[in-house]
């Protein structure tokens, strides 16, 4: 895809308040999802977005082109679970056929993966990134309400066969629910040749059974780790400054991550931004409100239109949304189901993780 050049002077220049760059985009491209995890879907019935308002996959990469025209070089394609959005290779193809993307991802929770990895790898996927919680079946099917523990396993296997340039399995831990499992989860890591992520449970969207004694922290995950194998050293990654894991590294060379979103919030090097299934971006993960873009998509806007409304909103973005809440002395659930029901984009499988 050209880039005009009225562009590549905003690529440069397209900075927010606190200068940060605008270079990672999250799409959703559902807000279906087939599995209903404890800290994301605990409820027993949704609000979802109107069939039609989704994105088309022609509108998806148009919105990726105007992005990438102003500076983003990552996309993650996330949901709900993108693997239940039908033929998403081709929306792949399309995007990584985008001249300026550096890197292409998918998050997924794994089940549809076995069957998807082959063709998503062919269509240009570079990464992929596997929701893991739990080893265990029966601790699948009671928190997540899945039986199909040994599909996600399957599907791990297939990315890893299928030749991703990196595999990756994020593990929210929870206190009472896996947090006896972090060492066979960095176990199971290593003997599959993958990397973990061990996410602290973030108080986000639709987490309404939150509660700050759950939340076993990056301190508590390294005592673990360390009190196991010894020494754990601090990986750092200067090429990567807006990465939300920070790594560390065993004394045998095994890596992994820890994403302490809720003790040790990275607002200052956030890069990121989304864009749900129906077209409207948030630039924070705790933002109150999002941009319409799919009116302008739909409305007749041109693609510098549309690139002057990103723009403009970027320089003014001033959200700190994980370190607001850090401040907060009486730190409880973000929404309560009523006003999620009121604003189902509110919720993070609308929001995409
Ligand atoms: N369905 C896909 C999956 O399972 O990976 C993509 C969407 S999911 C919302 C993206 C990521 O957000 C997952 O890794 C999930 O574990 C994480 N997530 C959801 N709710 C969370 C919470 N309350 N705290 C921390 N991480 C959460």
């Amino acid at each position: 895809m050209s880039t005009p050049a009225s562009q590549l002077a905003l690529r440069s220049s397209l900075i927010d308040v606190f200068s940060r760059p605008l270079g990672s985009l999250r799409l959703s491209v559902t807000d279906r999802c087939n599995m209903r995890c404890g800290y994301c879907m605990p409820e027993e019935s949704y609000v979802w977005l109107p069939r039609d308002s989704l994105l088309t996959f022609e509108e998806l990469n148009r919105l990726a082109g105007i992005f990438i025209a102003l500076g983003a070089r990552k996309i993650r394609l996330t949901g709900g679970e993108p693997l239940l959005r039908h033929d998403l290779a081709s929306l792949v193809g399309m995007l990584s056929r985008q001249s300026g993307l550096g890197d292409l991802a998918l998050t997924t929770n794994g089940i549809l993966l076995a069957e998807h990895a082959a063709s998503l790898r062919t269509a240009g996927l570079r990464r992929v990134t596997v929701s893991l919680d739990t080893l265990r079946p029966e601790r699948m099917l009671a928190f997540a309400r899945s039986a199909r523990h040994s599909d996600v396993l399957r599907g791990i296997r297939e990315a890893l066969g299928a030749g991703f340039s990196g595999v990756k399995l994020n593990s929210v831990v929870i206190r009472g629910f896996n947090d006896d499992e972090t060492l066979d989860l960095l176990e199971f890591a290593r003997a599959s040749g993958v990397e973990v992520r061990f996410i602290e449970y973030m108080d986000v969207g639709g987490a309404t059974r939150w509660r700050q004694e759950d939340v076993v922290t990056r301190a508590q995950l390294l005592e673990t780790i360390a009190r196991r194998y010894g020494r754990v050293d601090p990986l750092p990654d200067p090429a990567n400054p807006a990465a939300p894991a920070e790594r560390f590294r065993l004394a045998d060379g095994t890596g992994f991550g820890i994403i302490a979103s809720v003790t040790a919030p990275f607002c200052a090097e956030c890069d990121r931004s989304r864009v749900t299934a129906d077209g409207t971006w948030y630039t924070c993960l705790y933002a109150e409100r999002g941009v319409d873009l799919r009116e302008p998509l739909r409305g007749g806007a041109n693609d510098a239109e549309i690139s002057a409304l990103i723009a403009r909103v970027w320089r003014a973005r001033d959200d700190r949304g994980a370190e607001r809440r850090l401040a907060e002395p009486e730190r409880g659930v973000l929404y309560q189901i009523d006003g999620l029901r009121a604003d189902p984009r509110r919720e993070m499988h609308t929001r995409g993780g």
